[in-house]
């Protein structure tokens, strides 16, 4: 970097520091002084040159836990989540906006995201790495709070994929596979839905026939995170003799199974979703996975899975206030800061509020799930009020930047779109809506009559 972009920088930071004196002391406004100087560089020189506020590539400093919620963790689970804000910050933020707008996956930050150390975090019980589950859920708040195409990623390859071979795999598979999933040297997706069965998931028609020293696969997947360069598919099709739900695992490269990419997302960009076509691909009997026997199992993954898709709306709520905070300190109309004016500050009063009910709500889950008390039920109201909750909480956001609550360079904008993801996968919000009040009226409305 030569003298005169230096220069720059310094201008720029000098400016946001200086601009109301009384943003720099107790408001957040500190992180651009001290970003890292790549961070600095991405702000001050990236795709958005905007002289009051900074941008998230130096990612705003964390405000939200009012409530002291960090108290009721233990250490551990405390470390985890201070590593993971450290990396998602340090590494993440300053360049995962120029990934998202070109709908690439940064495989350039894997070796970041493996001191994270969270590979192994879901695999409990099966490798040396494994911790709680909350320490796991504090994780994926942590990434979601940044980025949240990384905890998908993440959480794809280790809830999903990873979970279902630590739980149903044979010793074999298990030894095989877990130490490197945990350390990311091998990627993992995780193949249930398909085009014509989405919500109606255990309807599946992908057959798995049985053949001379294995079985063939046919059919087709849709949506698979990952797919595009995962190393094992874990891929849910029909016995064709049982006619119940089994899982395999598919190797990349197997002849026959073909990926391709879903093109023109609005969401978790950074997220390669694929279409998988398999036509009579082959696997050995040792690739299916023997603790699998019907759509239970693959029930109790989602049950799992769909807490920790609970705490997403957590962090990205997070990130989004932190982010509308400094932004309302730094940005300056009418002669004062924006967040002097009353309703700026009632909407970012009821973020607030959300975020800590979301918080809330889904550490009792967790706590349940500990205690072998959850439901179906409960993680499916859980995980649609989150993204209820979640979905006011980035509108709001976008609202309070004004033009920026459009431009991704200043984080809402990303949020606001990625947030639309996860109020669809793991279940719409109309379906767990519907298991929910099931479980309380012992009722199902989820079928009706069929024309
Ligand atoms: C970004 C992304 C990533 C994903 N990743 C994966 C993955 O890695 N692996 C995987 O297997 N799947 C994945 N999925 C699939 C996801 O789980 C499905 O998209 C989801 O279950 C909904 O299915 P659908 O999109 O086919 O919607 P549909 O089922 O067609 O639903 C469309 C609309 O109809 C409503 N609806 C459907 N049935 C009912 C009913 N009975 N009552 C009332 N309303 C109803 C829904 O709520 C929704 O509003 C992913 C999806 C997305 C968008």
């Amino acid at each position: 970097m030569n003298d005169r972009a230096i220069e720059r920088i310094r201008l720029v930071s000098g400016h946001v520091a200086s601009r109301g004196a009384s943003a720099s002391e107790d408001d957040g406004c500190g992180p651009l002084a001290a970003a890292p100087a790549s961070s600095l560089m991405a702000s001050a020189l990236g795709a958005s040159n905007f002289p009051q506020c900074s941008t998230a590539a130096a990612f705003p400093e964390a405000k939200h836990d009012t409530l002291f919620f960090d108290d009721f963790l233990q250490p551990e689970e405390k470390a985890v989540r201070h590593r993971v804000r450290a990396v998602m910050e340090r590494e993440v933020a300053p360049v995962i906006a120029g990934y998202w707008e070109r709908a690439e996956f940064p495989f350039q930050l894997v070796p970041k995201l493996r001191e994270m150390n969270v590979g192994g975090l879901f695999f409990k019980d099966h490798c040396s790495t494994g911790v709680s589950l909350m320490s796991g859920f504090m994780a994926v708040v942590e990434m979601a709070r940044v980025d949240t195409s990384i905890s998908t990623f993440l959480m794809v390859h280790g809830m999903l994929a990873g979970i279902t071979i630590a739980l149903f795999g044979s010793e074999e598979q298990k030894r095989e596979l877990v130490p490197k999933m945990s350390n990311l040297d091998l990627i993992g997706c995780w193949a249930l839905t398909e085009p014509d069965q989405g919500s109606d998931a255990s309807a599946l028609t992908t057959m798995a026939t049985r053949v001379p020293g294995g079985w063939q696969l046919n059919g087709r997947k849709r949506w698979i995170g990952n797919a595009t360069f995962a190393d094992v598919a874990v891929i849910w099709a029909r016995n064709a003799e049982s006619g119940q739900v089994n899982a395999f695992l598919v190797r990349k490269g197997t002849p026959g199974y073909h990926t391709k990419k879903i093109e023109n997302k609005i969401a978790l960009r950074c997220v390669q979703n694929a279409d998988i076509h398999l036509d009579n691909v082959f696997v050995p009997d040792s690739a299916r996975l023997p603790g699998v026997h019907s759509f239970r199992e693959t029930g109790k993954i989602l049950a799992i899975s769909r807490i920790a898709v609970g705490w997403q709306p957590v962090g990205i709520a997070a990130g989004v206030y932190d982010m509308c905070l400094r932004y309302l300190k730094q940005r300056r109309q009418f002669g004062t800061q924006l967040a002097s004016f009353q309703l700026a500050q009632e909407k970012l009063s009821r973020m607030l509020g959300n975020i800590q009910a979301m918080w809330l709500m889904s550490w009792r889950l967790t706590k349940l799930q500990e205690e072998g008390r959850m439901t179906h039920g409960t993680a499916s109201m859980v995980k649609a009020w989150n993204t209820l909750r979640c979905r006011e909480t980035v509108a709001l956001g976008r609202e309070l930047l004004g033009g920026n609550g459009i431009v991704t360079d200043f984080h809402v904008a990303k949020a606001f779109c990625d947030l639309e993801a996860i109020y669809t996968y793991e279940g719409t919000y109309d379906i767990n809506a519907l298991v929910a009040a099931r479980e309380a009226t012992g009722i199902s409305a989820v079928k009706a009559a069929a024309r």
